[in-house]
């Protein structure tokens, strides 16, 4: 550690301040705060893996309306709820939560266990979401370490290394707990780390720990936390994708259903290559050559990864089915990545026009 050693006054007066500047500026209205369930601070703890409060607003509504409690979730088919997660990104997400479903409706009997080892051992569930589920939902004592406690630890104590000292993090994580209200105590370290100790600019002026910040005296709010260097460039994947058109209705599109692994896990996808002569062959095989129309590209970011995607559009001249593909409708309620909304939203446009 960079700064003073914190001593246990301290850290009472930590969480202490934390608590009271809650009351009056922290976050009260999120949905999974109303009528709070360790079912619904689950889910909402989930979709916030790796995305932001306002994205994930929406998605949450949705789903508790459609599945409001576990019970309902585990009579779901993992399709169903692929489709309310279609845009949401990092789809492993919610098979995880299917998966988890089955295992709170077989071993759980529809009840969210209480044990951290139990919560633990539910598949997609890390160590700063069950402390999270523990906290927030039943008022235990267990710390979190997300991106925004991460940030606020850091300055705080003026943790400078830019390698991330993992288990000390947690360590002084877990030191800053109060002995009550640690419900309260998590929500006002998480919002004070997504309201006022930004990433970019944080508001030290109005912050409640401004005081002892190590980071706010000695100036370093901006060099703390460290910049990750990026040696490795994000890598491109080019990938081909062929929109088909159903000769007897244009709103039905040749579809596959992707296998259990890539980061499209269980979507619908159009037909769909990663190499020309690939695609190539397809059409080939298929003797799909005539009306063959380009489609605008797409270029679309995940998080490691840049995808340049390349579109065909056939229009089909004659009835024909396709092995293992279906024809879908552009307007079925179906899971599908974000690339492929934004291409069945175009081809939407062009039919309603
Ligand atoms: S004083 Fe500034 S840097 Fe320190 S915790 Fe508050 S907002 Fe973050």
């Amino acid at each position: 550690m960079n700064g003073e050693e914190p001593n246990k006054f301290h850290l009472n007066q930590f969480s202490r301040t934390l608590i009271s500047w809650h009351k009056n500026n922290g976050r009260h209205n999120l949905p999974w705060q109303k009528e709070i369930s360790p079912y619904k601070v689950w889910i909402s703890e989930v979709m916030l893996q790796q995305t932001q409060v306002k994205t994930v607003l929406p998605y949450f509504k949705k789903f508790v309306e459609k599945y409001p409690n576990i019970k309902a979730l585990s009579n779901a088919k993992l399709d169903d709820i692929l489709i309310l997660w279609t845009g949401l990104g990092y789809y492993r997400r919610a098979e995880n939560l299917y998966k988890t479903s089955q295992i709170l409706k077989e071993k759980y009997r529809y009840k969210f266990p209480e044990l951290y080892e139990d919560i633990i051992s539910l598949p997609g569930i890390g160590r700063s979401t069950a402390g999270a589920i523990l906290s927030l939902a039943y008022n235990k004592k267990y710390p979190i370490l997300d991106g925004n406690v991460k940030r606020v630890i850091k300055r705080y104590f003026a943790i400078r290394s830019s390698k991330e000292d993992e288990k000390n993090l947690w360590y002084i994580s877990e030191s800053l707990l109060p002995n009550k209200n640690n419900n309260i105590y998590t929500q006002s370290i998480m919002d004070l780390g997504s309201l006022v100790c930004l990433k970019n600019s944080p508001t030290c002026y109005a912050c409640p720990i401004k005081k002892n910040c190590m980071s706010n005296k000695l100036n370093l709010t901006n060099v703390i936390p460290a910049k990750n260097i990026k040696v490795n460039k994000k890598k491109t994947l080019k990938l081909y994708l062929i929109i088909i058109q159903n000769f007897k209705n244009k709103k039905l599109v040749l579809m596959k259903k992707n296998n259990n692994n890539g980061i499209w896990a269980n979507l619908w996808n159009l037909p769909s290559f990663e190499k020309k002569t690939e695609y190539k062959k397809f059409i080939k095989n298929n003797n799909l050559d005539s009306n063959i129309k380009k489609y605008d590209n797409i270029k679309h970011n995940l998080t490691h990864l840049s995808l340049d995607i390349d579109i065909l559009k056939i229009e089909l001249c004659k009835i024909r089915d396709f092995d293992n593909y279906s024809w879908k409708n552009i307007y079925d309620n179906i899971g599908l990545s974000k690339p492929v909304v934004m291409i069945i939203n175009k081809l939407k446009k062009e039919i309603d026009k």
